[in-house]
């Protein structure tokens, strides 16, 4: 097949042993016997992917949102299996719901974002797949926290899985930026270093939560050398019950996969999809300066609420000293040069000692 072609040609082998990348791929989730089998079809026929996805139980933030259709559903991914020989995984929530998976004949479970913040329930998931074969992914924790992500994924490895994955879907960011998880590339590099031997694939539907932005990050992930992609696929995807806006037709995969495993991993999927997610970045790290500069100042005025109380002066040159001292030599750890970092908190230190000067009622 053209596409298993590709994928032997592209070479991607990483430090895993894999041949190339590992390819999920399947609907949000599984809403009819029809939907799963066409779409699972529809995959099939492209040569490319490991595993079939569908969520069987979907954990929703609203009650009354659409739930998953439940354990019906994986007879219907029994099927798909039998029908099409893909392997099939969905999400364990519970113990209930990996005890159910492991009677279907499951060949994969996914631990989702909100579970895996949950210890006492990743370690019961962990103990009742002991023993068995089933592959395990893990994706990253809501939160932006290497750790709970790390210690997860080691309570299977202690629990003797063999074959674990750790996904990274993107954490949450207080406001939607151009993303709707921000991907904080350094967060699964880190967990890489501190396990080197997890594939770390990316999942760039639920990072971008729209679908015109999966190719550009799909495209970066392969070329930081992630392990491989889960990537959400509906015959349908504006019809869909959940994730609707995220979901590509499996023609859109297709040709998204056909270019990463042509361009190989030193591919470059087009300079302007680049500079548009470096920018979205720059654009999100701009807030969180400006975010952190307001704040900063809010603080000053109120040190200059308890100054004022107390007779004392505004500028207090030994906490400044103490203050430039310290920023400047945690900037250097990252890289800044001293000047800049000391002219930047000269201003701001202007701007905080003005502001301690107002008037109350102008400050
Ligand atoms: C999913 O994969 O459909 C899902 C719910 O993922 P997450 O846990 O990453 O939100
Ligand atoms: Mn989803």
């Amino acid at each position: 097949m053209e596409s298993r072609e590709l994928r032997k040609q592209a070479g991607l082998a990483n430090k895993s042993g894999h041949a190339g990348p590992v390819i999920v791929a399947g609907p949000c989730s599984a809403e009819t016997p029809q939907q799963l089998m066409d779409t699972a079809t529809a995959l099939a026929a492209t040569g490319v992917v490991d595993y079939f996805r569908a969520g069987v139980w979907k954990p929703r933030t609203s009650p009354g949102s659409f739930e998953g259709m439940g354990s019906p559903a994986l007879r219907w991914l029994q099927d798909v299996k039998k029908e099409t020989g893909l392997a099939v995984g969905t999400e364990a929530g519970s113990v209930q719901h990996a005890q159910e998976a492991l009677m279907h004949g499951l060949d994969m479970l996914w631990i989702g974002a909100r579970t895996v913040s949950n210890p006492f329930l990743v370690q019961e998931i962990a103990d009742l797949l002991k023993g068995t074969d089933i592959v395990v992914m893990v994706k990253n924790p809501m939160a932006p926290d290497v750790d709970l992500w790390e210690g997860s994924i080691r309570r299977f490895q202690q629990a003797g899985i063999r074959n674990i994955y750790a996904i990274h879907r993107g954490f949450s960011y207080w406001t939607r930026s151009l993303f709707r998880n921000h991907p904080w590339w350094h967060l699964p590099m880190e967990l890489k270093q501190r396990l080197p031997d997890v594939p770390v694939i990316s999942d760039p539907s639920h990072i971008a939560g729209d679908r015109k932005l999966v190719p550009m990050l799909a495209q970066r992930a392969m070329e930081m050398g992630f392990s491989g992609l889960m990537i959400e696929v509906h015959p349908n995807p504006d019809k869909a019950m959940s994730d609707s806006l995220q979901q590509l037709t499996p023609k859109a995969f297709h040709c998204l996969i056909k270019r990463i495993l042509g361009q190989g991993i030193n591919g470059h999927g087009g300079t302007k999809n680049m500079l548009k997610e470096l920018r979205a970045e720059v654009d999100i790290l701009d807030e969180v300066l400006v975010w952190a500069l307001t704040n900063r100042m809010k603080l000053a005025t109120e040190i200059a609420g308890v100054k004022a109380r107390n007779n004392m002066e505004v500028l207090q040159p030994e906490r400044w000293k103490e203050v430039i001292e310290k920023v400047v030599s945690m900037a250097k750890k990252g890289g800044l040069r001293d000047t800049f970092v000391e002219k930047l908190f000269d201003d701001i230190h202007h701007e905080s000692l003005s502001l301690q000067q107002l008037p109350v009622q102008d400050r």
